[in-house]
């Protein structure tokens, strides 16, 4: 990206960091380092190399368990083949109804399903409860209706909150007892557990979750996530789902290294708490500001605020970028594992005149 020439305009014009969504951050240093290194010479093609061997290993330790693990281009890929490997088509898969998977993947669960429904409820900051659950399955349960099959759970959720352990370990049982298997998009699995603190399977495997997609690449990776199956049975046929539906990477290890580099010293982890601790700061200097308002308790890397719309229009004009479609309205704001404390004060201090000015 020396060459100006090339530099695409819109990159040029967003030199400074942006808090739309953690995708726009670039590579971290030790993925791409990991990159570099694999990049020596020949190798097995399709996942067949040691690298991805290794990451599979590494996440089998991570997890304490010996899971079936697959990497995949993106999450979006990772739900939608996850869910079809879950059930059938004629199926439910129930969610909350601000789910990535509902909202934002453009029917891809549905498609890679062969039609199963999406069975969207309600709850409050993005989370179901067992009693939703619950009525959602008994409500039908005649043939013309979809059999609810699968429950899917996002950890951390859209609107940037977590279920506890306790809450999912509920949500488990109850799903035990329906007759449910349990999906969890963790696209930001890292931010829960570095924000909860606890082990990765205590909020998983431990919880009844039987497939989990557990992304990389908001967590500091160019690309790749990695679907992770604790009920093997359910992975029988899945390395040809992922061929078919062209996530089967030729040159897999470039995936894979960063996934063995970040989970060896624990930069997942150290990426996650960063971006948490960002948004924490953020919060704080966001809660100064009268006009400015909270909308859900900040516990990942994600807070969701409210302010007069003409201090929206001014926060753009100035050249913000930040989503206002998600969940219930409001500003969405986003750190990443780059975050800088400096951006943070400058994103501050701009909201902070601009709603000044409209108060
Ligand atoms: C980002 C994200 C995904 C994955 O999206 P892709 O753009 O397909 O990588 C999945 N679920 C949630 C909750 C997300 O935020």
């Amino acid at each position: 990206m020396s060459d100006k020439g090339i530099m695409p305009m819109e990159y040029r014009d967003m030199k400074s960091q942006q808090f739309a969504s953690d995708n726009y951050s670039g590579i971290c240093e030790r993925a791409w380092l990991a990159m570099e290194k694999a990049n020596s010479g020949h190798t097995l093609a399709y996942g067949e190399d040691p690298w991805t061997q290794q990451a599979a290993d590494k996440l089998r330790e991570l997890f304490e368990c010996d899971c079936q693990v697959f990497f995949v281009f993106n999450g979006t890929a990772g739900n939608s083949l996850a869910l079809a490997s879950m059930c059938q088509s004629y199926h439910g898969i129930i969610c909350h109804e601000t789910a990535h998977i509902e909202t934002d993947e453009c029917g891809a669960p549905e498609f890679f399903s062969n039609g199963a429904k999406l069975l969207i409820g309600p709850g409050a900051y993005g989370k179901l409860t067992p009693d939703t659950v619950t009525s959602i399955v008994s409500r039908r349960s005649d043939i013309h209706y979809p059999r609810p099959r699968v429950l899917s759970l996002t950890q951390a959720t859209e609107l940037g909150t977590l279920y506890t352990p306790a809450e999912l370990g509920e949500l488990g049982r109850t799903s035990k007892s329906l007759g449910l298997r349990v999906h969890m998009d963790g696209a930001r699995f890292a931010n829960a557990v570095a924000s909860i603190g606890c082990s990765p399977r205590e909020i998983s495997v431990d919880c009844g979750v039987d497939v989990l997609c557990f992304g990389g690449t908001k967590n500091g990776m160019a690309v790749g996530d990695a679907v992770i199956f604790f009920d093997t049975s359910l992975a029988e046929d899945f390395a040809w789902r992922c061929k078919q539906a062209g996530q089967l990477a030729s040159k897999m290890r470039f995936i894979s290294a960063p996934w063995t580099a970040m989970l060896e010293d624990g930069s997942w982890l150290t990426n996650a708490r960063h971006a948490n601790r960002c948004a924490q700061l953020l919060e704080t200097n966001l809660r100064e500001i009268p006009g400015v308002e909270l909308l859900f308790p900040r516990q990942a890397n994600a807070l969701f605020v409210t302010m007069p719309e003409p201090a929206l229009k001014q926060l753009r004009k100035n050249g913000w970028h930040f989503y206002t479609f998600i969940g219930v309205g409001g500003a969405r704001f986003m750190c990443s594992w780059d975050t800088t404390e400096e951006s943070i004060a400058r994103l501050s201090r701009d909201i902070a005149e601009a709603v000044e000015c409209y108060c």
